[in-house]
């Protein structure tokens, strides 16, 4: 074999090696890039986090992926009551102030390679088979608001020889995510949450009962709703101040969704008033759940500002309806009668003597009493 020859067989075997590491590279990015666009739309705190603790882990053939987060004020946490992640407490933690997420990045510069044994037990300590790793500082304007944890059971997987610029970018893509996701569900939240009880607002109701409606009519089941009037409320107010007024509101608030089920929707419909939706719930059974209410409320302690007991009392009316009582084409007008229905027994039960429960039953809802149905209630 001439020079000649030799030269363009190593040339051949560079190109080769070459070649492929251009195919690799583009494999890597475009894993990157598909996982950027799920991210990207991610539309909720949990669908973000099972994202990145559940589906990293297969997409990038991982041996762990762990994260923390700087959550302060709870607001995250607040965010994810019903959420599990995989390994509870190892997987998914929260700190409020920053020591950790700093010991961990000194310079809030990526940590690539092999991790001492206390550095490790921070990041992974559920998991002693990881042999490198890649911590991915999450920060947002110039603040550390988390901390990403990728490890591998391969010791050259990642390696601080090597540059790591498309984790450094995941790294900024998933601070936004972050971000965006816990700020767009808080204004969701504080959009139908009433700031005083933190139960449920009107608006948050008008739009559930629509939906409860729709889903009882679909299933034929039972649905049942409670006004709740809390009695003499103003002498509350006129005795001991609108503070204390405000004190037996939150309580009350807290009293309901404390003892209903978490199918049932609370919502503070009016300035002293309650809501309730029981979903799958006959007359009787509102009746009885109402009754309990009325009890557990008129034994609810509260103390004035001079930290003297007092208690109050709550008229309620309750309505039902049943798969004979549905209009199925419009629940717009349904949901009217249903209100309408729910304030008739709360008028009945205060004027019967209040700190009692009526129940009114929906009138039989033929189509041509839509229309005056939803113009009766104007007036209400
Ligand atoms: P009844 O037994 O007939 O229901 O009498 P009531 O005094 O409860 O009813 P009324 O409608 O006369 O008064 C309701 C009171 O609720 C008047 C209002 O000052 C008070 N109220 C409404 N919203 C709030 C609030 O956000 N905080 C406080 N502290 N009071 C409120
Ligand atoms: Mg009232
Ligand atoms: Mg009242």
């Amino acid at each position: 074999m001439g020079p000649i020859d030799k030269e363009n067989k190593d040339l051949r075997r560079s190109l080769h090696l070459l070649a492929s590491k251009v195919e690799r590279n583009e494999a890597i990015l475009r894993s990157f890039f598909e996982i950027e666009l799920r991210l990207l739309s991610c539309s909720n705190l949990a669908e973000l986090l099972d994202l990145i603790l559940i589906d990293f882990k297969q997409h990038f053939r991982l041996t762990a992926v762990n994260l923390i987060l700087f959550d302060p004020e709870c607001a995250a946490r607040c965010l994810l009551e019903d959420y599990t992640p995989p390994e509870p407490g190892h997987s998914l933690r929260f700190v409020t102030n920053q020591r950790l997420l700093k010991s961990l990045f000194p310079t809030s510069e990526l940590r690539i390679g092999e991790l001492s044994a206390p550095l490790k037990s921070i990041a992974f300590p559920s998991n002693p088979y990881v042999l490198s790793s890649a911590l991915l500082p999450l920060i947002r304007h110039n603040c550390l608001i988390g901390s990403l944890h990728l490890g591998s059971n391969d010791p050259a997987r990642y390696s601080e020889h090597f540059d790591y610029d498309y984790i450094g970018h995941l790294a900024s893509v998933i601070a936004v995510c972050f971000e965006n996701c816990i700020n767009q569900q808080n204004l969701k939240r504080l959009s139908i949450i009433d700031m005083l009880t933190k139960v449920n607002n009107r608006r948050a109701f008008d739009q559930e009962i629509i939906r409860e409606l729709s889903r009882a009519s679909r299933n034929k089941t039972p649905l049942s709703c409670l006004f709740i009037d809390l009695d003499y409320f103003k002498l509350v107010n006129d005795s001991f101040g609108h503070q204390v007024g405000d004190k037996v509101l939150r309580s009350v608030g807290l009293l309901l969704n404390k003892n209903l089920r978490k199918t049932d929707f609370v919502a503070r419909y009016g300035g002293e008033e309650f809501a309730i939706l029981l979903p799958n719930c006959d007359s009787e059974k509102a009746i009885e759940i109402g009754n309990q209410l009325r009890h557990k409320i008129l034994h609810m302690v509260v103390h004035n500002n001079d930290n003297e007991p007092f208690r109050v009392s709550a008229s309620i009316g309750v309505t039902s309806c049943c798969h004979s009582s549905f209009a199925f084409d419009n629940l717009d007008a349904q949901a009217h009668a249903v209100l309408k229905a729910a304030d008739e027994a709360v008028y009945l039960a205060k004027e019967k003597g209040r700190n009692r429960i009526e129940y009114r039953s929906l009138p039989d809802m033929k189509p041509e009493l839509f229309s005056q149905l939803s113009g009766d209630l104007k007036s209400i």
